[in-house]
């Protein structure tokens, strides 16, 4: 078997190689080479120690944040590459973070301590395919399986689970049956888990193309990490994955239609710690989740106050089997011929106003109604007709 690693990998690996260390690429690369997707980061692991690799890497620009744990990031070409020493987690006291590491010189102990069978392969251009768990047999069957005791594994790491419902997920992978249930038994320990990391595993989650299944099958695992849901009553709860499933892969807008029917999603974000930006685009598509807009004008007056969320707010509508189309075609007509809708847009400024004599609170208020005649297409957006108009009324 022949894998292509690149350059800028492959001489950390010949480094490496040539003062007697061994190095494997190993985790996602490896996975997603087999799987001819997109590779998108390099890990290495080797047996070097750390202040050993440090030695080997003397000539590059190293980062050492990871370093107590093993992990040199190594500079090659200017690509950050993190290289970790083989070691092996013992006991997870916190069901998260292994309370000890110590490294060792096997590869095959390394590779115990990772999560799944088929991120568990390893490989260099001297030896091939290292693959002590059958992750290639896993990855052909398109199975998710622990690496040891499922059981054992996701009480060590809660996060697992979560990381299993991802990969099965974004590979389309099925979860294999002991790890299955695995996940089931053990989801309580997932409150441990700090937010942030539960927020962010959700949002891979949901970026994944075919989705239902999982939050089908898993919904206690759901409920687990977002509690409100439990208001749901199965119709509700089919339902809005139904909808999510159709929303494509947007994950706001995903998590929009998941908490659709909730009385108060703010605080679910706020839980999960969405940030401000998040929370606004989801709260929008909730609160416009009703909006119909009937014509053009409509149009105009929704466009004002909702414009940067308009790509998601179509999505929204459409995961709904709603007809979007006389919407784009509003939008499409008034961005062709430019016709405005914001004050910014208007041929008159509040200092055009100050010219002819307003002053304060009454600025804004002519702006505001003449920006609605203007939307109205009552009278045209020029200078002339709008001071016109003004005179006129005066
Ligand atoms: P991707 O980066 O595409 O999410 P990946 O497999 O590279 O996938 P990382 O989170 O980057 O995943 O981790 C790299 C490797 O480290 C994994 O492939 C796995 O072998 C190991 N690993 C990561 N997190 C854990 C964990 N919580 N428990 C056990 N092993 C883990
Ligand atoms: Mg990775």
């Amino acid at each position: 078997m022949n894998i292509e690693i690149p350059d800028y990998v492959q001489n950390l690996i010949t480094e490496l190689e040539e003062n007697d260390y061994e190095a494997y690429v190993v985790g996602g690369a490896i996975r997603s080479a087999l799987l001819h997707v997109e590779i998108h980061d390099y890990d290495l692991t080797t047996n070097a120690l750390p202040q050993e690799m440090k030695q080997v890497f003397q000539k590059y620009r190293t980062i050492e944040t990871g370093i107590q744990h093993g992990t040199l990031t190594v500079v090659s070409d200017h690509n950050p590459v993190e290289i970790t020493t083989y070691r092996t987690d013992k006991s997870y006291l916190d069901h998260r973070h292994p309370d000890a590491v110590t490294f060792t010189r096997s590869l095959e102990e390394d590779c115990k301590r990772r999560d799944f069978t088929i991120n568990a392969l390893c490989y260099n251009k001297k030896t091939g395919l290292k693959d002590f768990f059958h992750g290639l047999d896993d990855l052909q069957n398109k199975t998710l399986r622990c690496i040891g005791d499922p059981d054992k594994r996701f009480d060590e790491d809660a996060l697992r689970i979560l990381r299993a419902l991802r990969f099965a997920a974004r590979l389309n992978f099925t979860i294999e049956e002991n790890t299955a249930q695995a996940i089931h038994k053990n989801k309580a320990l997932l409150d441990v888990i700090s937010k942030e990391r539960i927020h962010e595993e959700l949002n891979g989650l949901l970026q994944a193309h075919d989705i239902k299944d999982t939050f089908l099958n898993y919904k206690d695992v759901f409920a687990q990490i977002i509690p409100a849901i439990k208001e749901y009553t199965p119709e509700q709860y089919a339902a809005a994955v139904e909808d999510m499933q159709k929303a494509e892969t947007i994950s706001n807008v995903r998590m929009a239609l998941f908490l659709q029917f909730l009385s108060d999603p703010r605080s679910v974000l706020h839980d999960l710690k969405y940030s401000n930006a998040d929370t606004k685009t989801i709260l929008i598509l909730l609160k416009t989740k009703n909006a119909s807009v009937q014509s053009k004008a409509e149009m105009k007056y929704f466009l004002k106050d909702y414009e940067p969320w308009m790509d998601d707010i179509l999505a929204y509508h459409k995961a709904k089997g709603e007809n979007t189309t006389r919407w784009k075609t509003y939008i499409k007509e008034i961005k062709d011929k430019q016709e405005p809708y914001t004050l910014k847009q208007l041929a008159v400024t509040g200092k055009d106003l100050k010219q002819i004599g307003l002053k304060g609170k009454e600025i804004k208020e002519t702006l505001d109604s003449l920006l609605q005649k203007v939307i109205e297409e009552k009278i045209p957006n020029t200078k002339e007709a709008l001071l016109q108009n003004l005179k006129s009324i005066q």
